[in-house]
């Protein structure tokens, strides 16, 4: 625990606060601590250089010592938390080996002789009295009942040490004035920001505070070893060396330290020599006569961060005149192209106008030369925290044949929010507070968008744009249960987070600040949040289940009176369907299934549709089929969280939404959510899937069929590793399931599920069908119900006897054909034509009243 890199305790102030050096420099001025009128019109940098030079110490007893580091305390020490301070800053100096101490005085109110009692002594002491003795006396003006003491009227001199000097003690005390604390107290106003009786710390000229907590002994060891293991050590072993007077050396190394600390850090220079710059190299000569940079790139050339380099070194090279040496430094061999796509990183040398601006587009990407053959995926890559969607398109950007296309694929994009991010934390458990809901909103409008906490580094998003914003715990259980009760803003560069406000003290006064967000660049924005449950509120829960306690009398009443509300509710019961869809096709698909669902059931129907790939026409379109056939719909977005592993490839991607995120892309209000591939036609009524007994697990699914037989060589999960997996439990499949998100929250299932991910997704060789393989093997954490066999019919592999029960169908893969959708699709459903068909009119008529209000509109 000794060694240097060990941090011997946590304290998030001293390791992780914002870093704060005060200017000691003293220019030319001299004034006096006691001038109380000079020292106003100081300008901070000379405020503080003269509060540095007029400081008395407390040293290590061999005065003659150089002490590298400075400890000043901050406090009104005739209040009971300032005496605390300085009985922990003395315990400290009992066996501190660096450190020195001094004192800066923050009354509280207006000064005079009563209420300085106890600071006149510590001044008068520090004036007068010799090491050994003036820590001594200090303790013991430190401690309470001699304040208390002193208050109710007993003379200080009654507490004097033996062998201190009492004369000078007592003639001190009785004629020192009350000016130095006066100034102290505009320096902590002025320079420190402090208000008066605010505590806080200076060490080496880093000021830390305001201080709400206490600070241990063990905290300013902590604060000394921090301080001293950074340059100090350095500093020191220079300042002995240079033979200047003891008295000023701890100075000198504090006014070092402070200016050195201050100065942003900066990578030394060293230049690059070669052995040989024959091969693989690109230079390019400089415009001549004039001066330019030497700029020295190596790359990969068959990675992503080329791709992004080259655009990079581009615009550097408009923007600046260099000589550029660019070194190919590739990989000796390859079983296979390690890039499988093309890449432009969108970055202009100047800033340009928008896409408001008729006369310019904005930034672009161009695609020149694209090979013709492959199909092409077009795909936006953004900084993290932005949530951006395609806006115009002019084909299927998931699937784009340049053999068959005459025109120029082009697609337009908009940054439409942009991400608060933030992690929440139960200040007594030290738990994320699971479930717990936040509303982000402004003044007039306080709820615009809400979200749920997930026990995953209790993160949270909640999707804003540029402004300030008031967040707030949800209304009702989140609200009645927790307070907010400080949060830090977390420095995304510096990957900790710095210190803004907290609000600490009482629970009244806790919670009614509201938090205000401010929005004001394109960087991502992440917050930490500190919550505590309110007092009496100990032992609830956000999700627990009031339909569950069903004990003793009031809970009958209660559970009566739920029962009461859920006649109400039986008005609004809604079948809720979960599904996604990314490219026209799956569009196509998405449509019918949707109307199958509809014609299927007489529950009225309320669509959740995955918002982050779905295409401008469809978007267009969804609001008109609304209407047309009476449901509602919400599309939910949800931006796949940076701690979570990416999946780069669209349609894993699509997968991963599937499943990932349950618990938090749906309103607690919602309770059950049946999700339903697009590729499905649904022949029953869902309503009954939804009130289907899961008794008890968190989701179900069906199994795959064995029925036909002649796939039998496929059935992957009949051998190997799923084979021991299983033991003799089904694989199921995961087209069609249904969730009790109440269950599935209230046992953490999304976050074993990420968990788990997070685990096998290391290896990309694992869950190969994301989506299905990461339930089927979390089966023994997070249950599936089995759902009867009729759920879900496939072709591949469930017999033709059966399909006449199928109360669902799927499309799925067929490994041994490869049978293309579309074509399975009219072959195998034959309802599924006459759907398509019919939404295809609908899309034709919104089309020629689209063709003719265009028309009118341009008549006019
Ligand atoms: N999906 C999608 N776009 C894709 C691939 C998949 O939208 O390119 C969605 C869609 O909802 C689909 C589901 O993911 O129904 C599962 O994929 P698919 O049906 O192709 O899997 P299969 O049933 O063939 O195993
Ligand atoms: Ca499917």
């Amino acid at each position: 625990m000794d060694r240097n890199n060990v941090v011997p305790r946590i304290n998030s102030l001293i390791l992780h606060a914002n870093q704060q050096y005060l200017n000691l420099i003293s220019t030319s001025v001299t004034a006096d601590v006691e001038d109380y009128s000079t020292f106003f019109f100081l300008d901070s940098q000379d405020k503080s250089a003269v509060i540095a030079k007029n400081m008395y110490y407390l040293t290590q007893d061999d005065d003659s010592k150089i002490s590298a580091v400075t400890l000043w305390i901050i406090a009104d020490f005739d209040k009971p938390s300032g005496r605390k301070l300085l009985f922990n800053a003395l315990k400290h100096m009992k066996t501190s080996v660096h450190s020195r101490l001094g004192i800066i005085y923050n009354p509280t109110s207006k000064i005079n002789e009563e209420n300085t009692a106890i600071s006149r002594g510590i001044l008068a002491a520090f004036l007068t009295q010799k090491t050994r003795f003036l820590r001594s006396f200090l303790g013991q003006l430190a401690k309470e009942e001699t304040a208390t003491a002193i208050y109710s009227g007993d003379k200080i001199k009654t507490f004097l040490i033996e062998g201190m000097n009492k004369n000078a003690f007592e003639k001190k005390y009785n004629t020192v004035g009350v000016n130095i604390f006066r100034t102290h107290q505009l320096f902590c106003q002025d320079v420190l920001k402090l208000r008066p009786g605010e505590m806080g710390i200076v060490s080496n000229g880093r000021f830390l505070g305001p201080l709400d907590e206490d600070l241990y002994a063990e905290d300013f060891y902590l604060l000394e070893k921090i301080t001293f293991s950074n340059l100090v050590e350095k500093i020191k072993d220079i300042v002995e060396n240079m033979g200047i007077n003891s008295n000023n050396m701890s100075d000198f190394i504090m006014k070092v330290d402070a200016l050195m600390s201050s100065l942003p850090k900066r990578a030394s220079r060293y230049d690059v020599t070669f052995l040989r710059e024959n091969h693989s190299v690109i230079k390019m000569n400089p415009q001549e006569n004039d001066t330019f940079f030497h700029v020295i790139a190596i790359v990969d050339p068959l990675t992503r961060e080329a791709q992004k380099m080259a655009q990079l070194l581009v615009v550097l090279g408009k923007i600046i005149n260099m000589k550029i040496k660019l070194f190919m430094n590739c990989r000796g061999r390859l079983s296979e192209a390690p890039l499988e796509s093309f890449y432009r990183f969108v970055l202009e040398p100047e800033l340009m106008s928008g896409a408001n601006d008729v006369s310019s587009l904005g930034p672009v990407a161009k695609f020149l030369d694209i090979p013709e053959s492959p199909l092409l995926t077009l795909n936006m890559i953004t900084p993290e925290g932005w949530l951006v969607e395609t806006v115009h398109s002019n084909c299927d950007l998931d699937n784009i044949h340049l053999k068959d296309t005459e025109k120029t694929v082009t697609a337009e994009y908009e940054l439409e929010y942009l991400l608060l991010e933030g992690h929440c934390f139960d200040k007594v458990t030290e738990q994320p507070p699971r479930g717990l809901q936040f509303t982000l909103g402004t003044k007039n409008k306080p709820v615009v968008v809400d979200t749920i906490v997930m026990a995953n580094h209790g993160y949270f998003q909640l999707k804003a744009n540029p402004g300030a914003w008031i967040l707030r715990l949800h209304q009702g259980k989140s609200e009645d249960i927790y307070q907010i009760i400080g949060r830090k803003e977390r420095d995304v560069k510096q990957g900790f987070p710095f210190f803004l406000r907290r609000h600490e003290g009482t629970d009244s006064q806790a919670d009614l600040e509201d938090i205000i967000v401010v929005l004001n660049s394109f960087k991502s924005k992440i917050l930490e949040v500190k919550v505590k449950k309110e007092t009496g509120k100990i032992k609830e829960d956000i999700l627990t289940n009031e339909d569950e306690k069903t004990k003793g009398m009031w809970d009958s009443i209660k559970s009566f009176t739920i029962r009461l509300h859920k006649e109400e509710e039986k008005e609004k019961d809604v079948l809720n369907i979960f599904s996604v869809a990314s490219g026209h096709l799956y569009e196509r698909f998405l449509r019918i299934m949707m109307l199958s669902v509809l014609r299927n059931t007489k529950t009225p129907v309320k669509f959740w549709l995955l918002k982050n790939y779905l295409s401008p026409t469809f978007k267009e379109v969804i609001p008109h089929m609304a209407k047309e056939y009476g449901f509602q719909y919400e599309l939910v977005q949800y931006r796949w969280p940076r701690w979570l592993r990416q999946q780069t490839e669209r349609q894993r991607i699509i997968w991963g939404y599937k499943i990932l995120f349950l618990d938090v892309l749906f309103p607690l209000a919602v309770d059950k959510i049946i999700f339903v591939d697009a590729d499905q036609i649904v022949r029953h009524d869902l309503k009954e899937l939804r009130d289907f007994d899961l008794d008890g697990a968190p989701y179900g699914y069906t199994p795959f069929c064995d029925s036909r037989r002649e796939m039998d060589g496929y059935r992957f999960w009949k051998t190997g590793y799923w084979a021991s997996h299983l033991l003799r439990r089904k694989y199921h499949i995961s087209a069609l399931y249904v969730v009790d998100l109440k269950k599935f929250r209230r046992i953490g299932a999304g976050d074993r599920l990420r968990g788990q991910y997070q685990a096998l997704s290391q290896d990309p060789n694992s869950l190969s069908n994301l989506d299905q393989d990461l339930p089927n093997d979390m089966i023994y954490q997070v249950a599936i119900k089995s759902l009867p066999q009729d759920w879900l019919w496939c072709e591949t592999w469930c017999d033709d006897e059966s399909k006449q029960r199928a109360k669902t169908i799927d499309l799925c893969n067929n490994p041994k054909t490869k049978e293309p959708k579309l074509k399975a699709a009219a072959r195998i459903v034959p309802e599924w034509v006459e759907y398509d068909a019919e939404i295809r009119q609908l899309l034709d008529h919104l089309e020629n009243k689209k063709q003719d209000t265009i028309l009118t509109h341009d008549e006019l």
